[in-house]
């Protein structure tokens, strides 16, 4: 390894198989799975951040929608965003000509934060830097940014009441028609004065959105035609039934309600018929220990939650356990008989509750005997694991583009760091000169001679900052037009990324993924490198 060459180093991907490109020939990004017993496509690889050894998990458990149900947002968050623009304009009134506005659902991305007194939309490194910043459409200036952004004395948490986060792609939707009517707004000042205040229009969006969830407007559609609206995933079965062989209890912890609950999973679970159908018979019940729907995450996962649990009676969705008016027992006093159906194998099916009656009902003796996966850095992951302890697994389905793009942007990227580094080079070097202009008893030639240099340096650093402000825009467009890649920002760290490699154990674009690996698998992260480490890096 050259030792003077630390560029491209710094990321870890320098592990990448990519000897088979050595001809230049553009082969697929394949790796070489830990062992090379197998080769996963990199696009579908689980990555680690903290050791996890398959072999302590007891219990498997899944969010279900955006992580088991993966719906497709140019059609359903255009449902949302429909639906929310109506309720908009009929409940709220708004101005009609809201609903002539489009939605354009690859603007926004995961990860964003939405100043709601400013009006802007922002992209900040793992320090909360804010990197990128627009408002409503127009890109903030350098000078923008600091004088809102800039003060790093006075350290903005950016979170809420002030900030919404955009971590879920639920919020694309919303995120989007934030911007809209930021630009609409300022564009038509007195048009609605009660809309001229950022706060109040996006308290209006978001009641619209929370709306939009609650009332039928999506779920119905959703059940009616659930093929338009989510991807099949033939693979979520034998992923399922693969744990379950190896030992391992499975259940279901959403939000959604039983009704709804029971249509996503047939879909994506259920036997399909000869003409594309699919029978409605509950399998889907066989791949999974217990469910619980309408759990009520994040609050769920606290131990002290003293929410009632309710059995489901699958055939009519009616909850069993109140019409004499006795809810289920608390946590810690599950009734025997719900225990004792554990032995005949058949799923139990709930509502509510908390993480203390799952633990019984699982027999769960550690809460490190439970790995979970989500899609939903605050609603499934920070809480589970921050406060209960539970292994975590994350799934981020723009990390299947994402590192697609990385493998095939290298060259780019490669060239990108000798750029900075040439960069760096020259600034330093005119430093080292300016300082010795002003050192004492320098002759008036020796001085000429010191000056020439000195422009000539100075060309070739605006030269080269040129050249790497250009590859570093190309590079940041290929990821995403407005918002470059997911994880990153400059240099650094997103604040999504940050927050992933804090709160997930392990994290992959796709919850069947789980199925190329070995149910005993033990997950080991790549090795940390501080800065002075990367010069030295063994390879
Ligand atoms: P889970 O991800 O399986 O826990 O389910 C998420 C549930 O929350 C789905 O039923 C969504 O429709 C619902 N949901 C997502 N965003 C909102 C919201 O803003 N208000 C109310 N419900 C929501
Ligand atoms: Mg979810």
């Amino acid at each position: 390894m050259d030792k003077g060459l630390g560029a491209g180093i710094g990321d870890r991907i320098s592990h990448f198989q990519n000897s088979s490109c050595s001809d230049g020939v553009q082969e697929p990004c394949i790796w070489a799975s830990p062992g090379g017993a197998r080769k996963i496509d990199i696009g579908k690889q689980i990555f680690c951040n903290r050791s996890l050894n398959m072999k302590n998990i007891v219990a498997v458990g899944f969010d279900m929608d955006y992580t088991l149900a993966q719906y497709k947002p140019e059609t359903f968050e255009s449902l949302a965003y429909d639906g929310t623009v109506r309720k908009l304009v009929y409940d709220l009134g708004y101005p009609e000509e809201l609903l002539e506005w489009s939605f354009d659902w690859k603007y926004m991305v995961r990860g964003l934060v939405l100043d709601k007194k400013r009006g802007n939309i922002l992209k900040m490194d793992r320090h909360k830097y804010v990197k990128v910043a627009y408002h409503g459409f127009r890109e903030m200036s350098k000078e923008e940014k600091v004088e809102a952004y800039g003060n790093t004395l006075i350290r903005d948490a950016f979170d809420e009441p002030d900030y919404a986060l955009i971590d879920t792609l639920f919020s694309l939707a919303e995120a989007y028609l934030f911007a809209q009517l930021v630009d609409f707004m300022d564009n038509n000042p007195g048009k609605d004065s009660k809309s001229t205040d950022y706060v109040r229009m996006y308290k209006d969006v978001r009641a619209a959105v929370d709306l939009c969830h609650r009332d039928g407007t999506l779920k119905q559609m959703v059940a009616k035609d659930p093929k338009t609206y989510i991807n099949e995933d033939r693979s979520i079965v034998p992923m399922l039934k693969m744990l379950r062989e190896s030992g391992r209890s499975t259940f279901l912890v959403t939000n959604s309600l039983w009704d709804y609950t029971t249509i996503v999973m047939n879909f994506l679970c259920g036997s399909h018929t000869l003409d594309g159908g699919i029978t409605r018979n509950s399998d889907w019940l066989q791949c999974f220990d217990v469910v619980i729907t309408g759990s009520a995450k994040p609050g769920f996962f606290h131990e002290d939650n003293r929410a009632n649990l309710f059995q489901v009676e699958p055939e009519s969705g009616m909850l069993l356990n109140t019409d004499n008016g006795t809810p289920m027992p608390q946590v810690g006093d599950i009734s025997p008989g719900l225990l004792l159906k554990e032995k005949n194998g058949t799923c139990r099916i709930f509502q509510g509750g908390s993480v203390g009656h799952l633990h019984k009902l699982l027999s769960i003796e550690s809460s490190s005997q439970v790995l979970y996966v989500g899609d939903h850095i605050y609603g499934d992951i920070l809480r589970s694991k921050k406060v209960l302890g539970w292994r975590t697994m994350l799934v981020v389905p723009e990390l299947e583009r994402e590192v697609e793009l990385l493998w095939e942007l290298r060259d780019l990227r490669k060239k990108l760091h000798l750029l900075r580094n040439e960069r760096d080079l020259i600034e330093d070097q005119i430093h080292h000169l300016k300082w010795s202009l002003k050192s004492e008893g320098i002759d008036v030639d020796e001085q000429r001679k010191m000056c020439t240099r000195m422009d000539d340096l100075e060309y070739q650093r605006d030269k080269a900052r040129l050249s790497h402000q250009e590859a570093q825009r190309e590079c940041h467009q290929k990821f995403h037009k407005v918002w470059g890649q997911l994880m990153k920002t400059g240099y650094q760290n997103s604040r999504f990324a940050h927050q992933v490699e804090r709160f997930a154990c392990l994290y992959t674009s796709q919850v069947s993924n789980l199925s190329l690996y070995s149910p005993d698998k033990y997950y080991r992260p790549s090795e940390d490198f501080m800065p002075h480490e990367f010069e030295i890096i063994p390879l």
